[in-house]
């Protein structure tokens, strides 16, 4: 089989099958290449504990990160690489860390720590589902399909746990997340058995720990499917779960414009228009709630009073449950109450200088487009973000643009 695999991630590969140890590319890269998607990233399987990958490629390209899943960086011409060594499933009682949310009752099954190395096979059924554990050797060619049944639910879009759903659940409550995910993302569905362990153990979300589910909150953010993601989320029930004030506020006009927008930025995100940023998508969710907060019709003008302090409040309540990034919650609301300067058309100095002005920009665009109006006409009346800055740093028609209904259903 021949997956068109990036030549970096290639050749990082060979360089350790070259120093004797087994390599694979694995995980989500090779299930949405056979998806036919374009990965975002090339994760890496090997023999190599994360010791000798360093000896492999040296110190200056190396960074040996993670304490309950220890990995290593490894940089290949400016690309970075996740090298992961084979595990095998965590003994029992493999507890020692205590990252998970303050809780009395911590799952007997909870696993904090996840570094037993293993073989290849062992790896393979320690993952999460069958269409994330295959594993394709590039040099080879060769495809693994430890579990047997990856490439089968691949082609049936199913979504299968590895081993006893509830008991894998049980381990790791954050693989429900990731169930939905697949759901979401690539409209998946889950196979029963996993379902039924899915809905008899969504409350389990409560012990995850806040850092992890901020990690994949912020995947889900950094992706163009966000909209749908919380879609699959709130339909099975975990979003009560993850983002409670997302959950309270489901149909309401705020939150139905809240993921308009967030549809409106992945599909500029998706056609290459602007670059990849977490904060902005993050102002995309909580714009229509500061808007409630200060009495204002959707879409009206924000005004420079009390947008700042409203824009704390709002990204405070949807986001500081997990412990989001501090720097991201600050650009989000300085991205909010900065639209104040361009709906009352002030084009100051201040904001030209600031570090969120592309940011801003940009959502200011997407609010625009939201309300129907001509996006490049946005595009055109305020001055682009100097040369170098967030805005041309991005990936910018990298692929050809696919037609918005292909990516995703527009909310109504
Ligand atoms: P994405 O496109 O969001 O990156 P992904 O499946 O590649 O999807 P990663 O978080 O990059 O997600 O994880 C890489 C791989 O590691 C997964 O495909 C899966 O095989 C394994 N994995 C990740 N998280 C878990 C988990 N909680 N339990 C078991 N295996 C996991
Ligand atoms: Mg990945």
């Amino acid at each position: 089989m021949n997956l068109p695999v990036s030549s970096n991630s290639r050749a990082v590969v060979t360089e350790l099958q070259q120093a004797g140890y087994e390599a694979y590319i694995v995980g989500g890269a090779i299930r949405d290449l056979l998806l036919d998607r374009t990965p975002k990233d090339f994760d890496i399987g090997c023999s190599a504990t994360p010791e000798q990958v360093r000896a492999v490629f040296g110190r200056r390209r190396t960074r040996i990160i993670g304490k309950r899943f220890r990995l290593t960086h490894v940089t290949n011409k400016g690309e970075l690489f996740e090298v992961s060594t084979f595990r095998k499933a965590p003994r029992e009682g493999g507890r020692g860390e205590q990252d998970v949310r303050d809780g009395e009752d911590v799952p007997e099954n909870l696993i904090v720590s996840d570094n037993d190395f293993g073989t290849s096979v062992e790896d393979a059924w320690r993952r999460d589902f069958t269409v994330n554990a295959l594993f394709y050797d590039p040099v080879s060619g060769e495809l693994y399909d430890h579990t047997g049944m990856g490439l089968e639910d691949i082609k049936s879009h199913t979504v299968r746990a590895i081993g006893e759903p509830a008991l894998r659940f049980e381990e790791d409550p954050v693989r429900m997340l990731r169930a939905l995910k697949l759901v979401g993302q690539f409209d998946f569905t889950l196979e029963s058995a996993t379902e039924n362990a899915l809905f008899a153990s969504l409350e389990l979300l409560k012990h995850a720990s806040p850092s992890r589910l901020a990690l994949e909150l912020e995947k889900i953010f950094g992706s163009c499917y966000g909209d749908r993601h919380f879609k699959a989320f709130h339909d099975y029930g975990l979003l009560e779960f993850f983002l409670p004030f997302l959950e309270e506020a489901w149909g309401t006009p705020p939150m139905e414009r809240a993921l308009k927008l967030l549809y409106e930025r992945n599909c500029r995100l998706d056609e290459g228009r602007y670059r990849n940023s977490i904060s902005l998508a993050m102002a995309c969710m909580a714009l229509p709630f500061v808007e409630q907060k200060l009495g204002l019709e959707p879409g009206a003008p924000i005004p420079p009073r009390g947008a700042l302090r409203a824009a704390e409040e709002v990204v405070e309540s949807i986001f500081l449950p997990l412990h989001m990034i501090v720097r991201l919650n600050l650009s989000a609301e300085k991205i909010i109450a900065q639209q104040s300067f361009f709906d009352q058309g002030k084009l100051t100095r201040e904001l030209l200088d600031s570090h969120t002005y592309p940011n801003s920009r940009e959502l200011k665009i997407i609010r625009s487009a939201a309300a129907g109006i001509d996006p490049e006409q946005t595009d055109r009346e305020w001055p682009l973000p100097p040369s170098g800055s967030e805005r041309n740093s991005g990936p910018r028609r990298k692929r050809p643009p696919r037609k918005r209904r292909d990516r995703a259903s527009a909310p109504a």
